[in-house]
């Protein structure tokens, strides 16, 4: 099995010396003995079972939390109709290329930088990022504790009292993500907000988070944030009856559904470029005989 991988690997690239670890199921690998100049590949496999959540098995995993979200961030669904297999491949400890078996079927994707972010792109180098240039949600995982719900009656005086946007609970501190690339356009207190953040992403969208228990320094008005990048913290600032991040997306000024609004696409000229082929040619080929053999 080793042969075969080293013959695939050496067909397929250049550099000359290799080790190759090969991990099953978790395993943790060792790349003690891998210099500068080897390059190792290896991989690990998630299982995921019929009606599980990819969060739920992303979280008992060992992967970091980097390769965790990028994970969670693959263009395929997040919950397993059927059983499935979630193979990964690393080059030394870099997430390169996923494979998603379930049955006769397989989904393949290979991660490129692309506009400065980690994107995916299936075997023809075409951008497929799920979440990809706006994430549904700007928590690593979602619990919701109340929908957006435009005609909600409060719960004391009956009177509609619309809930322009999604509580998403989560523990004090946790972090919040930018879903976007985006301008900071109000960073500070609004009343029941409390402690708000407002980021313009430029394309009529514009994102809030409210309750804040804290705003990175890096998230002050006028400040460009990166997709993915820390901007704030959960707390239960304002009037708020626990921690959790009251969630805002508002389209040309209407305030709508985070669950289901649609969300732009990448930016025009994404298609398929050189590098992402070339990733996807490079490292898809070594991931299928791995996760094959
Ligand atoms: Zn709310």
């Amino acid at each position: 099995m080793i042969e075969l991988i080293v013959k695939t690997i050496k067909k397929i690239s250049t550099i000359v010396s290799f080790l190759v670890s090969v991990s099953v199921l978790c395993a943790c690998t060792n790349f003690a003995h891998a210099d500068k100049q080897n390059v190792s590949f290896s991989y690990k496999v998630l299982d995921q079972h019929k009606g599980e959540s990819l969060d739920k098995v992303l979280k008992s995993s060992d992967l970091t939390n980097i390769q965790q979200r990028l994970v969670a961030d693959m263009p395929a669904s997040k919950s397993a109709r059927t059983d499935r297999k979630i193979y990964m491949l690393f080059e030394n400890s870099y997430l390169r290329a996923i494979r998603v078996v379930r049955g006769e079927s397989t989904a393949e994707y290979a991660l490129v930088k692309y506009h400065g972010q980690w994107t995916w792109v299936d075997e023809k180098g075409q951008i497929r990022s799920s979440g990809g240039f706006f994430a549904r949600y700007p928590l690593r995982f979602l619990r919701v504790s109340s929908r957006f719900n435009p005609r909600r009656r409060h719960p004391v005086s009956g009177r509609v009292r619309p809930h322009t946007g999604m509580d998403l609970k989560a523990r004090y501190g946790t972090p919040i993500y930018a879903p976007s690339g985006g301008v900071v356009k109000f960073s500070g207190r609004q009343r029941g907000y409390g402690i708000t953040l407002e980021i313009d992403h430029k394309n009529g969208y514009v994102t809030k988070y409210a309750h804040l228990s804290r705003i990175i320094k890096g998230a002050t008005k006028g400040r460009y944030v990166k997709r993915g990048q820390l901007i704030a913290k959960v707390g239960s600032s304002g009037v708020a009856t626990g921690p959790h991040l009251h969630y805002e997306v508002i389209v040309n000024g209407v305030k709508r559904n985070p669950a289901t609004v649609r969300l732009p696409g990448p930016p025009k000229g994404a298609a398929s470029t050189k590098e992402a082929q070339e990733a996807a040619d490079h490292y898809l080929p070594i991931l299928r005989k791995l996760s094959q053999s």
